[in-house]
């Protein structure tokens, strides 16, 4: 149980965020993405504002500029 548990561990795999496929964390230096193309993919579409945060922002609820507030905090954080 112990072996697969660390095995588990060592081999976690995550999605890619852009693409959806399958990958590895360790070792990985495009994580969260799958591949260099996947993360400049990634980084276009935040810098080009699909991500964005909208013009005028009162159209939204406190709940979806909380989690627009989240989903920033973690994209900045995915590039330290
Ligand atoms: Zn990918």
């Amino acid at each position: 149980m112990i072996f697969f548990a660390w095995r588990a561990i060592k081999m976690r795999k995550i999605k890619c965020p852009e693409c959806g496929a399958e990958t590895i964390w360790e070792n990985n230096e495009y994580r969260p993405f799958c591949s260099e193309r996947c993360k400049l993919l990634d980084l276009g579409a935040w810098a080009s504002g699909e991500y964005g945060l909208p013009v005028e922002p009162t159209n939204l609820t406190e709940e979806e500029l909380a989690e627009l507030e989240k989903l920033s905090e973690a994209k900045a954080g995915n590039e330290r």
